[in-house]
């Protein structure tokens, strides 16, 4: 959880820049303030000076004083210095023609503002239209008078460089009696002029992100996120090593962890002697039956075996696991080691055959050889229990060898006694990927079996991993005449696949052949098998235990193995049984020699 909410955090901070770009704007304005006044006759106006807004009549005086204010109006001003200077312009819009009047030479100011002052002749811009008049012989209806101040201004507002031009104009018409003020276009004041404007800058802050209301930096955030997703990884791989190694090492604990809310703990697990009783090899296998029919994982143990157990139709369905043996064998691996060379030296390790039955005739066609082992502490010792650590010690081998080389021994016995069957071994990935068409081909030379003789089993959870080199193996093994069974078929893989390996049966697994006594799953097996038939696979079912599954099985042309047929038995024992079957099913049966 913890890990994915970093992950999504990862991803929304690697997907957003780490800085953002935003304008960071300062304004300013540019005031200005015009006024003029000049010395009028007395009686004409109001006073004898004239004021701003009011007309000039040249007729009356000449020169007026121009006086202009200038403000620089922002927060945070300094170095403020410029310079200024006043000019007119008479000009005549009609015609384009325009003169340019200097007021004042160029002046300098420090601060943000300035006042100045300067006079203009009226009769001198009088002479200059008439002049114009006079030459041009033109004589518009009226002239442009305007008072231009240039005010260049620089230094910083709030820490940013200014560098500014002020440039208003106070404008007069003259039509050759009187110079009057032009009025602004939206109704502003002319002898207030202003100019608003902004220094633009931008600047790069980081990029931030709001997180349960607090905002943060998406720097900060993407190495949360990576420091949050390596520490929940770690977290979770150290959790995987730690069940791992609780599954290795006490799988009472770990079949709680796995499956806890399915297990309950029993005193009584309501068993009584008229029960069908169904081992299952694997806690998985028993959990998935539980789910499937909506059942409880019963838990009780007794004499230090656990047992795990599901009521499905009136049929007990049991996983056992013996506490003390099992520690032994995961915990001490090297125990295991020492204890196998040792078996193997001292005879320790037995071959049981166990009946594989055409349901046709009723014959033993072939004979499954599984390894035993007669412990001298813990007693007899069936495969199931210990092939895995054999594994795990890399033993298998080893073992698969030993056994073949038996089976393969033994089978030339019963041949020589006059009986006509096959032997079925297991076979391990190990062995599978260690060149086993060599060691085969040896075992059957150094024991004259012939190869139409053996038939290998191959689990079918190591179909998935083959790898060409093992596939090529098998094409060989094939080749030579030997039967390949697919063992513990279960009907997850499908058919055409299998069909394209050097198979040439399956041995269905005993779960899937309790299936036959659930009508629904009886259709599914039977089209199975009708498919494997037509794509040239003989199958087998094992585990049979009931009389309706064996029925079925006949009725669908398969082969069968299981309790119900006959156990798994010494040597000795399977020589007695194949006398007997070869009595019952064949009456010309061949004259057996005795068993040595
Ligand atoms: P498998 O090849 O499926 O062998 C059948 C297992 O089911 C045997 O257990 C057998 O005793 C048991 N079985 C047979 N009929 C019935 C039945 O009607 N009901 C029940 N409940 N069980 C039945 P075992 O001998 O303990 O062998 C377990 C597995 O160990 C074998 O499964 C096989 O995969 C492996 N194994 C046995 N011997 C060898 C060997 O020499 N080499 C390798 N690599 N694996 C072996
Ligand atoms: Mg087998």
């Amino acid at each position: 959880m913890i890990a994915f909410l970093c992950l999504m955090l990862g991803i929304i901070a690697f997907t957003r820049p780490t800085t953002q770009t935003i304008s960071d704007d300062v304004s300013y304005q540019h005031l200005g303030s015009f006024a003029y006044s000049a010395i009028a006759p007395q009686g004409v106006y109001d006073t004898n000076t004239i004021q701003s807004g009011e007309p000039i009549f040249p007729a009356l005086t000449c020169s007026i004083n121009i006086k202009f204010k200038y403000t620089l109006a922002a927060e945070a001003l300094e170095n403020i210095s410029g310079t200024y200077q006043l000019t007119a312009l008479l000009a005549n819009p009609q015609s384009g023609w325009q003169r340019t009047i200097p007021l004042q030479e160029q002046a300098a100011f420090t601060g943000n503002g300035f006042d100045t002052q300067a006079k203009l002749d009226l009769c001198a811009v009088e002479k200059l239209v008439e002049s114009f008049e006079q030459i041009t012989t033109l004589h518009p209806s009226y002239y442009l008078l305007s008072i231009n101040p240039q005010v260049h201004v620089t230094g910083l507002i709030a820490d940013r460089t200014l560098d500014s031009t002020f440039e208003p104009n106070l404008a007069f018409q003259y039509d050759r009696t009187q110079f009057y003020l032009v009025a602004q276009s939206q109704g502003a004041n002319p002898l207030i002029p202003g100019e608003a404007k902004t220094l633009h800058e931008e600047t790069q802050v980081p990029n931030t992100f709001s997180l349960f209301g607090l905002q943060l930096k998406v720097p900060i955030l993407r190495t949360i996120a990576v420091i949050g997703l390596v520490l929940s990884l770690s977290g979770l791989a150290i959790l995987g090593l730690q069940l791992e190694y609780i599954a290795r090492n006490d799988r009472e604990t770990f079949i709680r962890m796995k499956y806890d809310p399915l297990v309950i703990d029993v005193e009584e697990t309501g068993l009584h002697d008229n029960m069908q009783l169904i081992e299952v090899n694997s806690i998985d296998d028993l959990a998935k039956l539980a789910e499937n029919h909506n059942e409880m994982i019963l838990h009780g143990s007794k004499a230090d075996i656990e047992h795990y157990l599901v009521h499905v139709n009136g049929v007990a369905y049991v996983y056992s696991q013996g506490r003390q043996h099992l520690a032994v064998m995961t915990e001490a691996l090297d125990d295991f080691r020492t204890e196998f060379i040792h078996g193997l030296d001292n005879n320790e390790f037995n071959v049981y055959y166990q009946p594989i039955v055409s349901l046709e005739n009723g014959r033993i066609t072939a004979v499954e050889a599984l390894v035993r082992w007669q412990h001298p502490q813990r007693g007899f010792i069936s495969a199931g229990e210990f092939i895995q650590a054999a594994e795990s010690t890399g033993f298998i081998g080893k073992l698969d060898e030993w056994v073949m080389l038996n089976a393969c021994t033994q089978l030339k016995r019963w041949q020589d006694a006059g009986f006509d069957l096959k032997v079925a071994v297991n076979l391990s990935a190990y062995y599978l990927e260690h060149e086993p068409a060599e060691s085969v081909q040896r075992i059957l030379h150094t024991t004259d079996v012939d190869p139409s003789r053996l038939q290998l089993e191959i689990p079918e959870a190591l179909v998935t991993e083959f790898t060409p080199g093992v596939l090529r193996q098998l094409q060989k093994l094939k080749e030579m005449g030997i039967s390949l069974t697919l063992d513990d078929f279960n009907g997850e893989i499908a058919l055409s696949s299998i069909s394209q390996m050097p198979i040439t049966s399956l041995k269905m697994d005993r779960l899937l052949v309790k299936k036959i006594n659930n009508p629904a799953e009886l259709v599914k097996i039977q089209q199975l098998i009708a498919v494997a038939a037509s794509l040239g696979l003989s199958v087998v079912g094992k585990g049979v235990e009931t009389n309706e599954e064996k029925v079925f099985l006949t009725e669908s042309g398969s082969q069968a193995q299981g309790y119900l047929l006959g156990r798994p038995v010494a040597a000795n024992e399977t020589a007695d049984l194949l006398r007997l079957n070869a009595q019952i099913t064949d009456s010309a049966a061949p004259k057996m020699k005795p068993e040595k």
